[in-house]
């Protein structure tokens, strides 16, 4: 990778100090992440796990025990924030989002260590659900929009699939959406959608074909909750 290819990847990322010594390599069209080793960040999984206890005395998680909604919320979105700005976001992510690409053994190991404290966790579905589908299926600008502040919890994402008479079988789903001018007008129900109340964004499923198209006539719709109707 040539030098002026690494200084840009490190500005995307916005954080230098994350990215010293390490060549970056973003996401290939398809989203899988570029070949990153173990030793292009941390010297062994060992090496990884006692970073993460240090990470994790040095910045005192705050305790949710006995809190208002509101102010776990508030916790949780603050916690994302820390841990994306000090590079202890998104595992599984690729650098260029904020992630830290981490091997599948290193990821283990990063759960592993995570799980031992009584950290709070992540709002919203984002970075669990819709930030995968994105990876995977979604543009370049799309990822380049969404991705970074669904992960740092600058932008909370509520799941929106299933609804009053569709759960288990999501194919029988009737809630619309049609195309009038540029905008998509969506009709109809969702339930079980948690944060759903705090939420700045919806991944949802709707219906853009006939109501007989079955699994077919089913699309994956962003959702900005903050726009007036
Ligand atoms: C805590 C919680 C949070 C959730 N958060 C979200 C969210 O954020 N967004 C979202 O979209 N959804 C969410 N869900 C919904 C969840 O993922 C399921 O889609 C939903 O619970 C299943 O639908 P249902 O409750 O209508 O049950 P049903 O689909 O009606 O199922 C009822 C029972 O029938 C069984 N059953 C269903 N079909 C069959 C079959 N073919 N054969 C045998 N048994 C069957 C089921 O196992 C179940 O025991 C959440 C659910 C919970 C409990």
């Amino acid at each position: 990778m040539a030098e002026q290819d690494v200084a840009e990847e490190e500005a995307a990322a916005g954080d230098g100090d994350k990215l010293v010594g390490v060549e970056a390599q973003a996401c290939d069209a398809s989203g899988t992440p570029g070949k990153l080793t173990t030793t292009d960040r941390f010297a062994s999984p060992e090496e990884l796990r006692r970073q993460i206890r240090e990470f994790v005395s040095s910045h005192s998680p705050p305790t949710m025990r006995g809190l208002d909604y509101g102010t776990r919320i508030a916790h949780m979105r603050d916690w994302a924030a820390t841990l994306y700005d000090q590079g202890f976001a998104g595992p599984a992510w690729p650098y260029e989002y904020g992630g830290m690409q981490l091997t599948l053994v290193e990821q283990v190991v990063y759960h592993d260590e995570f799980a031992k404290h009584a950290i709070p966790s992540h709002p919203g579905n984002g970075p669990s659900i819709a930030g995968p589908t994105l990876l995977r299926f979604g543009t370049p600008e799309q990822r380049r929009r969404y991705l970074p502040p669904m992960l740092r919890g600058d932008e909370v994402w509520a799941q929106g699939f299933s609804e009053p008479s569709a759960g288990s079988d999501l194919q029988s789903l009737t809630t619309s959406a049609r195309l009038d001018g540029d905008d998509y007008v969506v009709r109809g129900s969702k339930l079980w959608s948690t944060y759903a109340d705090v939420a700045d964004f919806m991944f949802a499923l709707v219906r853009t074909g006939d109501r007989g198209s079955g699994a077919h006539g089913i699309s994956y719709l962003l959702i900005d909750l903050r726009r007036d109707a």
